[in-house]
């Protein structure tokens, strides 16, 4: 069930058929219980570190897949259909390595890729602090100059991966007064030894508590005179200023993740509420057999398509390196929304068991809504979609 394989290269099809299977059999049978638990999933990990997917937009020559971000949202995609965690914990480090791909120095590059690839490190990304988090250049985070180094003052949160990364990619402001305040602004790649406190930076264990979500870390990070070495700004000297454009590319990126990790859970209760409905009976008959279930399941299977639809068409615009702000909103706004749908239909179609800590349901119940706020909350896709629409119309595009 799910995605028709068939439309794929077979180099596609080869790997999300791969993954496909690691999921039935090595994530779905187990992911509630250490979602409850809270709980790091070590073992899958490892087995995903061990199909190369940390790589698998890393470049060859780097040693990753070489593969390109279609085929990086079809594996997001079958791996959230099993546990959305999953792909949070592999997201840090797919978005770290393109950044560093596209506005790292060589010598970043160099350091950096092949370790992300393997996933001898991973990494976190992290822009959002206490006071702001859809206004991104209202950050107040600062590194100043003082030498060689940068020293970093300022508090961050909703880190996912803050903990056992061991570099993370951070937007500071570098010039707090400049105008516009993204002129200001500058990424930093810091480097640090996982699940410790380098001196001058803080990170509060155990993390915050959530909603769902759970399995991975989200912390706060708390800057006190932390020192970052100036060849830590990502990009080098030319990289002073250019945060703001780096991270927004990041995040451009990272919402066909999110799009595709919609796709996951719609598909996920599909197949749950499916299921359910064949076997349940009510007043003599299987559920299904009741049209008002039927018109749900109709609903659901129909979202789950135009998402994906919509996802891969997203991931194809970005690929081919031309502006995919428009197609990359819809496809985060409309799958994310999708998902949120489907668990709640989801869950009516499951009656009082949906309710139930025994089955998926209410996990995906629970995770469905971060995917409606992170990588830029679903009134700011809106935003960017009518502007975009309505800019195009100026210049007689639309
Ligand atoms: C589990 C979890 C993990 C996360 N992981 C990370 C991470 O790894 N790195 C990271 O940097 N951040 C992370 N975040 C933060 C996330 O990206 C922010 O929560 C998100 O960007 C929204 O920011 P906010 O929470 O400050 O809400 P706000 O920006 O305060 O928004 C509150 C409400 O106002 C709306 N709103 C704001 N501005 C406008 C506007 N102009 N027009 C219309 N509506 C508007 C929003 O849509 C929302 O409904 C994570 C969050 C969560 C919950």
């Amino acid at each position: 069930m799910g995605l028709d394989v068939s439309d794929l290269t077979e180099e596609q099809r080869d790997i999300v058929l791969a993954v496909r299977a690691f999921v039935d059999k090595d994530v779905i049978p187990h992911a509630s219980r250490l979602e409850h638990a809270d709980e790091f999933p070590t073992s899958m990990v490892e087995t995903m570190k061990g199909m190369g997917l940390f790589g698998t937009t890393i470049p060859e020559e780097y040693g990753g897949l070489g593969l390109g971000l279609d085929t990086y949202a079809l594996i997001c995609a079958e791996i959230s259909r099993g546990w959305v965690t999953l792909s949070g914990i592999l997201n840090g480090s797919f978005i770290a390595g393109y950044m560093i791909r596209m506005h790292g120095t060589q010598e970043q590059r160099d350091r950096f890729l092949p370790k992300l690839a393997t996933a001898e490190i991973r990494s976190s990304f992290s822009m959002t602090e206490p006071h702001a988090g859809s206004d991104v250049q209202a950050i107040r985070t600062t590194a100043v100059r003082d030498g060689d180094d940068f020293v970093i003052n300022g508090q961050k949160m909703w880190v996912t991966n803050g903990w056992r990364s061991a570099i993370c990619m951070l937007l500071v402001k570098t010039d707090p007064t400049a105008v516009p305040a993204h002129t200001g602004m500058t990424g930093f790649i810091i480097e640090k030894e996982p699940e410790t406190n380098p001196p001058g930076l803080t990170i509060p264990m155990p993390a915050m508590k959530k909603l769902g979500y759970k399995g991975v870390e989200s912390t706060e990070l708390i800057f006190d005179d932390f020192r970052a070495p100036a060849s830590w700004v990502l990009g080098g000297e030319e990289g002073i200023g250019l945060g703001f454009k780096y991270f927004m590319s990041g995040i451009e990126v990272g919402r066909v993740n999110v799009a595709a990790r919609g796709v996951g859970i719609a598909q996920a209760a599909l197949e749950e509420a499916l299921k359910y409905a064949n076997e349940r009976e009510a007043f003599g008959k299987k559920i299904g057999n009741h049209q008002a279930i039927q018109l749900m399941i109709a609903q659901m299977a129909t979202r789950t398509e135009a998402a994906r639809l919509l996802t891969a068409q997203a991931a194809r615009k970005k690929a081919t390196g031309e502006r995919s702000d428009l197609e990359a909103g819809m496809a985060k706004y409309f799958a994310t929304e999708a998902a949120q749908a489907n668990a709640t239909d989801c869950m009516r179609i499951f009656g009082g068991y949906g309710y139930s800590l025994e089955f998926n349901v209410e996990r995906l119940y629970r995770d469905a809504p971060l995917l409606m706020i992170g990588e830029g909350s679903n009134e700011i896709q809106q935003l960017i979609i009518a502007r975009r629409l309505l800019e195009q119309q100026r210049e007689g595009k639309a």
